[in-house]
């Protein structure tokens, strides 16, 4: 029976040279690299960094193939190997030396213009102004179905575990174990004024509870970007965004070695 792996990879040179090696590898131990993944492929492999392994996982719609990240980007939170360190990870995965990590996805629906549209994000979603940041937005926002505040300020980042060290940690959010089932809500710029009153810190959300944000002042704050793992889209005419855990989950290979806490410390600190 045919053993089928298909590899995705950045155009950066170290990639390519990694790519290289990897193919030669497999091929001489029987593995079919595949040009397409479908139901019979066992393994895809990410050469690249974090946002290639986010593109990735776009590109291929959430697989439920477990997923292998090569790191030849910068900082490669997802990357679980070093190019130099390929025999070793095919050794442990020949040998089944592995566990598979779940991670959560959120997902938004977003109504415009009468439609409802669905995005879903491995790292985070974010609804914030459209014009740079020049103008403050106002939303109103609920959780589970209570109105909480009126938001104001640059935008709102909903972040997964997966993403609590990306974008969320920069804007002082905190780092979350991906072992834990939870939504991070981290305001970009929060205006706590006496004339505007917005949480300054994070909100963390259990697994059954949406959040909804509507535009407050229509139309005048209807001009919003929703951004979700680097890719963004413009609208002028969002009613209500309602951001949630999604049922969508991808399944991270990772080895003997892996710890989440001291891959934390290794690159933080
Ligand atoms: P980018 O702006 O070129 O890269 C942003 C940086 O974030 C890269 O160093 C990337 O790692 C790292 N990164 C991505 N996901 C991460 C994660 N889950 N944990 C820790 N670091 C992570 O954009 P990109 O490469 O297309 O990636 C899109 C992501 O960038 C977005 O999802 C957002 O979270 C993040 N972002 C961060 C900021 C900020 O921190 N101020 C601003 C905008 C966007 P690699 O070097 O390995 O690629």
């Amino acid at each position: 029976m045919s053993r089928d792996i298909y590899i995705y990879s950045s155009d950066t040179q170290a990639s390519k040279q990694t790519l290289r090696k990897l193919r030669k590898k497999l091929d001489n131990l029987g593995f079919t690299l595949v040009e397409e993944p479908d139901k019979d492929t066992e393994l895809i492999v990410i050469i690249g960094g974090d946002g290639t392994f986010l593109r990735a996982i776009h590109a291929l719609d959430f697989p439920s193939t477990p997923l292998i990240g090569i790191n030849t980007g910068h900082l490669g939170f997802f990357q679980e190997i070093m190019p130099d360190r390929l025999d070793d990870f095919i050794y442990n995965y020949t040998q089944g030396r592995y566990s598979l990590q779940p991670m959560q996805t959120v997902r938004a629906v977003i109504d415009h213009a009468g439609v409802s549209e669905e995005i879903t994000g491995l790292n985070e979603i974010i609804i914030a102004s459209a014009d740079n940041f020049s103008h403050s937005v106002h939303f109103n926002i609920s959780i589970g179905g209570s109105f909480i505040e009126r938001f104001s300020g640059d935008g709102l980042l909903i972040s997964t575990p997966a993403g609590s060290t990306a974008y969320n940690y920069s804007l002082g959010g905190s780092i979350v174990d991906p072992r834990l089932k939870l939504l991070q809500a981290t305001p970009i710029a929060p205006m706590n004024t006496t004339a505007y009153r917005s949480f300054t810190s994070s909100i963390l959300l259990p697994p059954d509870l949406t959040m909804s944000i509507v535009p407050d002042d229509l139309p005048l704050n209807r001009d919003i970007t929703v951004a979700y793992d680097g890719i963004s889209r413009h609208y002028d005419d969002i009613e209500r965004v309602d951001v949630m855990l999604s049922d969508t989950t991808i399944q991270l290979m990772r080895f003997e070695s892996y710890d989440f806490w001291t891959k934390v410390k290794s690159k933080f600190l």
